[in-house]
């Protein structure tokens, strides 16, 4: 896969966030943020599988979110390769996580909170959500 190609696309079904926390408990972390009060994942365990892009967070990603539900490759990957994105790009949360992704240039500690830092938001200008990049206009 070349960089550039459509790797994925998150699929599912639109959720506020009052619908989403009632879905929660069953299927856990399976949806993405698409807008201010809406989410997009599965509404039934048997749909998860299906819905989910599996992507863990890498401090040097191999995927990038296009728009809001498209991933696309930012480089070469091969067969079998862990796919991979920056929660920076996608995520405005309340969650602080230790990386152990293990890029030279690893920030050890990630928050749901990290789209807001200068330094990300030069790296993946162009690669945030549509809902983090209108986050980062109004700021
Ligand atoms: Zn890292």
């Amino acid at each position: 896969m070349d960089a550039g190609e459509i790797v994925c696309v998150k699929g599912g079904y639109i959720f506020t966030r009052a619908a989403l926390a009632e879905v929660a408990p069953v299927l856990g972390p399976a949806e993405i943020q698409i807008a201010d009060d809406l989410f997009i994942g599965p509404r039934e365990l048997d749909e998860r599988e299906g819905a989910m892009i599996f992507s863990n967070h890498s401090c040097e990603p191999n995927i990038g979110v296009q728009g809001q539900i498209v991933f696309v490759a930012l480089r070469q990957i091969l067969p079998g390769e862990e796919l991979t994105h920056d929660w920076a790009t996608t995520d405005d949360d309340e969650y602080t996580l230790e990386s152990r992704c293990g890029a030279p240039t690893c920030r050890r500690i990630l928050t749901g909170k990290d789209w807001k830092r200068q330094d990300l938001q030069r790296k993946y200008r162009g690669l945030f959500s549509w809902y983090i990049e209108r986050l980062i206009d109004a700021e």
